[in-house]
């Protein structure tokens, strides 16, 4: 049997439903839902995505048997709306519309009014009465079918266009009288000619040549780019649909719009649109005249009005969920041309899930997986007063990599920005890319603004951890580079000097530049807001704990929700001022005894730190981390020493001075390694140095039994980094044990702790099972775990991921730049397609599943075999990732931990991961 290839919808002619867009495309399936639900809908058909393949395989021609179908199914709508199709005296006249099963943007657009030509024009002047009405209709055919199915440039018909109502003395086309607009079609007919192109005036052969055309467009530069770009695969194929006009252009009674069934900006539950009145197609949304706010239509057209209220709520009461709709009302008349799921901001996005919820539409669940947890901040960062930035000039654009609104003068360099910072102005620093020197600049800013970089540059991440608004790689308007002069301290973009001082406006999410002091405010956290994280809390099952370094930071992360620290790095405790110098003492001790003296003075330090940050996670948990990094780096660079003590020796200076700078070259080349991330670091220091670890440890029970004297619940966890075997654990944890045992019994109390490690060795998690002896806790250190597994440095990386991450535009045998695809234009090779990108994602921003996600899956499984009851949580930058949050709900982690402002989106993801799964046990059930 043959299969079918056309679906009617209209009606009770309606053969289609929602649920079958991958056969009709989504606007087919949603147009015969409608219809189904009693929605007037033009009545009209679908060819299915069927036909677009065997289009392609039959040479890119329609087969014979699908046009012989098509036309047959041109007489039965003649026979259902009572018209003819190229009827000289009422001819029935088709749009004819793509619809993929995803919307695509990029592939062809709509042609209206198929079927005029010189003679049904007239008919349809006649029909109706109204002459202007029917030209205005056979203009716009003729360009559309130019500039579609043609290929002629439509702005050769807008030129023409312009130029009869210049002529006229006229702004709007609707004011063109009949007799121009015949001049018009003449004109246009003019140019299609000039391209070498005749216009069909048989509407079979339009008819045949559209629906070709459409089938072609799926496969046009911009529709392949999309889908790669969106992994939407190639081989799904479009629909076509052929629907009776319905006209919005027959007078002041008449109209087209576009709405939502609710705000998409803040999720109000009221319609929400803007009509043309005497207009056509996407006339609304061309610019052509400015459109009029729905509510207008209230007054206009009042009983379409009520009725398009009525189907909007009936649309979302079926679809149960906020609804894009396209509708026209034709002599007051209305119809729906379209319907799909509307898109929306954060803020609406929440209070539309949480009103569903509430009138009953949806389940909880549901309404957790309506909110996307990478949106989320945009709901914790300032934001410009609504509408404000209209009033202030756009001047450069880059990626927003960090969201939110930030207002301040420009400053160039860092120290700059901690000077100004003090005096409480609000600065934004601006750099060609920052380095982790310029950290205290950054921190003393309200944003950030670079000339290079990307998503991972450094400006981006540090940005998105401390919640500063950042954007990265801007350009000038025009696009070109902007120029930042550091030395003479200004900025240049388009060739305008902008002064050190001068106020910019950052958005951090949309990448833009203005120029002045563009108002904001906090983000209202609405009562939904606050109800919609109540049900995250409920449902999920993984804890959400955070990286906090500082007691501010720690502060920050239990506004947000967090459950404990999972990570509290003690290294930058020893870079502060005041106690560098010391630590580079102790580094610098010949022997264990004077390293000893040293350690005691950084003691009190470090033990005030654990004390606040103890204080202020009272009663939840804190890893505190043992030292990390390698020792060199807390001495100054080898390069400067070598050009200080040349310099100093030039100019006679003191030789004790010289002396003891030469002492520290020394040791700075002692300690020298080539591979300091390979090298004497982690718990390798604690072992080679364990004073080290006992001046740590101590210093945290000491606070934690003070902190428990007076009254508190401290809970510190200790983690030692880097192991990658059962004895260097257990070395440590002996070591650890006999410390506390120490510090209980001078204060005469005692503290529950763990002791446990970090994950971040590929070793690690392949003896797992032997290390959980000695620990109990893990932490997947995700960060060197991936350097690690995939040979990766953290720190260069970028410049070779971003290559790894691009699909390459080059042909594979000779290296020409490709535009299209399939063949080399220059060595001929059949080239097939273009070459994938090597990486689908970047390792360091999500867990890769397959290398690293296998390494942690084994990890678990063995240590919980050796220890049951093992906490296993993941402090790495992935602890704040939604996609890696679900990678660690599928492993059966505890706990994910990640910077105090991620903190809301690690609660959302977590609570996704598990409204997921029980999404999937229903639909299973269901079916
Ligand atoms: P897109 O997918 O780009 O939105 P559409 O196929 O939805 O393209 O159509 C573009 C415009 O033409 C829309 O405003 C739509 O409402 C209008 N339109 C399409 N078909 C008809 C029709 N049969 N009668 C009246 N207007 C139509
Ligand atoms: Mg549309
Ligand atoms: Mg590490």
């Amino acid at each position: 049997m043959q299969k079918k290839h056309i679906y009617f919808f209209g009606g009770k002619f309606t053969e289609g439903r929602a649920d079958m867009k991958w056969l009709l495309g989504g606007k087919g399936a949603n147009l015969a839902e409608m219809s189904r639900l009693g929605i007037p809908v033009p009545p009209g058909f679908t060819i299915t995505t069927e036909v677009c393949k065997l289009f392609y395989k039959n040479k890119r021609r329609l087969p014979n048997e699908v046009w012989k179908s098509v036309q047959k199914a041109m007489q039965k709508l003649e026979r259902i709306v009572g018209k003819k199709f190229g009827d000289p005296k009422n001819p029935l006249l088709v749009s004819v519309r793509s619809g993929a099963p995803f919307s695509m943007p990029g592939m062809m657009d709509t042609i209206l009014n198929l079927g005029l030509n010189d003679e049904t024009v007239k008919g349809l002047a006649s029909a109706t009465n109204n002459k202007r009405f029917a030209y205005d209709c056979y203009r716009r055919f003729i360009a559309m079918f130019g500039d579609v199915v043609l290929g002629v440039n439509k702005e050769e018909f807008e030129k023409v266009l312009s130029l009869f109502k210049g002529k006229m003395g006229v702004k709007r086309d609707i004011d063109l009288p009949a007799h121009v607009l015949e001049d018009i079609v003449e004109e246009f007919k003019g140019i299609i000619k000039r391209f070498g192109h005749t216009f069909p005036q048989d509407p079979y052969i339009q008819l045949k040549m559209a629906i070709e055309a459409v089938f072609l467009s799926w496969n046009n530069d911009r529709a392949i780019f999309y889908r790669k770009q969106n992994k939407i695969p190639d081989d799904i194929g479009t629909a076509v649909n052929i629907q009776t006009m319905v006209f919005g252009n027959m007078g002041e009674d008449s109209a087209t719009g576009v709405g939502f069934t609710r705000d998409p900006a803040f999720g109000e539950k009221k319609f929400y649109g803007e009509y043309l009145p005497n207009a056509q197609g996407e006339d609304v949304v061309a610019g052509i005249r400015d459109p009029l706010p729905v509510t207008q239509l209230e007054k206009a057209l009042p009983s379409a009005y009520a009725k398009l209220q009525k189907i909007a709520e009936k649309l979302e009461r079926h679809y149960k969920d906020m609804q894009d709709i396209e509708f026209t009302i034709e002599r007051g008349n209305l119809f729906l041309l379209q319907t799909r799921v509307g898109k929306r901001t954060a803020k609406a996005a929440v209070k539309i899930a949480v009103d569903m919820v509430n009138e009953k539409l949806i389940t909880k669940e549901e309404a957790i997986m309506r909110v996307d947890p990478a949106e989320i901040n945009q709901l914790l960062h300032p934001v410009f007063k609504r509408g404000a930035e209209k009033n202030f000039k756009l001047i450069a654009k880059g990626l927003g990599a960090s969201p939110g609104a930030a207002v301040g003068k420009i400053v160039f360099e860092p120290g700059r920005a901690v000077e100004l910072s003090m005096k409480n102005e609000r600065v934004i620093l601006v750099r060609k890319e920052t380095s982790p020197d310029d950290i205290h600049g950054m921190e003393a800013s309200t944003g950030i603004l670079t000339a290079k970089g990307g998503g991972t540059s450094h400006a981006a991440v540090v940005a998105r951890q401390r919640g500063k608004p950042c954007v990265v790689g801007a350009k000038s308007i025009s696009g070109k580079e902007i120029i930042i002069d550091e030395a003479r301290k200004r900025l240049v973009v388009d060739g305008n000097v902008f002064e050190e001082g001068t106020y910019i406006s950052l958005n951090g999410e949309s990448g833009e530049v203005f120029l002045g002091e563009i108002p904001t405010e906090e983000p209202s956290i609405t009562n939904e807001f606050g109800t919609f994280m109540k049900w995250c809390d409920s449902i999920r099952r993984l804890g959400v704990r955070a990286n906090a370094d500082t007691p501010e930071d720690a502060e920050k992360a239990r506004r947000f929700g967090a459950e404990g620290i999972g990570l509290c790095r003690t290294e930058h405790m020893f870079f502060q001022e005041g106690r560098i110098e010391i630590m580079q003492k102790m580094i610098m001790a010949s022997n264990t005894s004077e390293r000893e003296k040293y350690l005691a003075q950084l003691l009190p330090f470090q033990k005030e730190d654990f004390y606040e940050i103890l204080r202020v996670m009272d009663g939840l948990p804190v890893t505190i981390r043992l030292l990390d990094p390698p020792l060199h780096e807390f001495l100054p660079k080898r390069e400067e020493l070598i050009r200080e003590i040349t310099e100093l020796r030039y100019s006679g200076g003191d030789p004790r001075v010289i002396k003891e700078k030469e002492e520290i070259l020394h040791r700075v080349e002692e300690l020298y390694e080539f591979n300091p991330m390979l090298g004497l670091r982690g718990c390798r220091l604690g072992i080679v140095y364990p004073e080290v670890t006992r001046m740590q440890v101590r210093a945290i029970f000491e606070a934690a039994c003070q902190l428990y004297i007076d009254g508190a619940n401290p809970v510190p966890e200790i983690m030692v980094p880097l192991i990658g075997s059962e004895e260097e654990m257990k070395h440590q944890r002996f070591l650890i044990e006999e410390v506390a045992n120490e510090v209980f019994r001078e204060k005469k109390c005692k503290i529950k702790y763990k002791i446990g490690t970090m994950i971040e060795i590929p070793r690690a998690a392949l003896v797992a099972d032997k290390i959980a002896k000695y620990a109990e806790f893990f932490s997947f250190g995700t960060n060197d775990l991936t350097q690690m597994t995939y040979g990766f440095s953290r720190d260069d990386a970028g410049k070779f991921i971003q290559v790894y991450m691009t699909t390459s535009t080059k042909c594979r045998y000779c290296g020409t730049e490709l535009t299209k695809e399939l063949k080399c234009p220059h060595c001929g090779r059949e080239y097939g397609e273009k070459p994938e990108n090597i990486l689908k994602i970047d390792p360091f921003q999500t867990i890769d599943s397959e290398g690293v996600g296998e390494l942690m899956r084994i990890a678990v499984e063995k240590g919980r075999a050796t220890r049951k009851d093992l906490k296993i949580g993941i402090c790495g930058e992935h602890g704040g990732d939604p996609e890696s949050i679900e990678i660690c709900e599928k492993l059966g982690l505890d706990y994910v931990s990640c910077s105090p402002f991620r903190v809301p989106i690690a609660r959302v993801s977590a609570a996704r991961a598990v409204a997921k799964k029980k999404l999937k046990k229903l639909e299973v059930a269901d079916k």
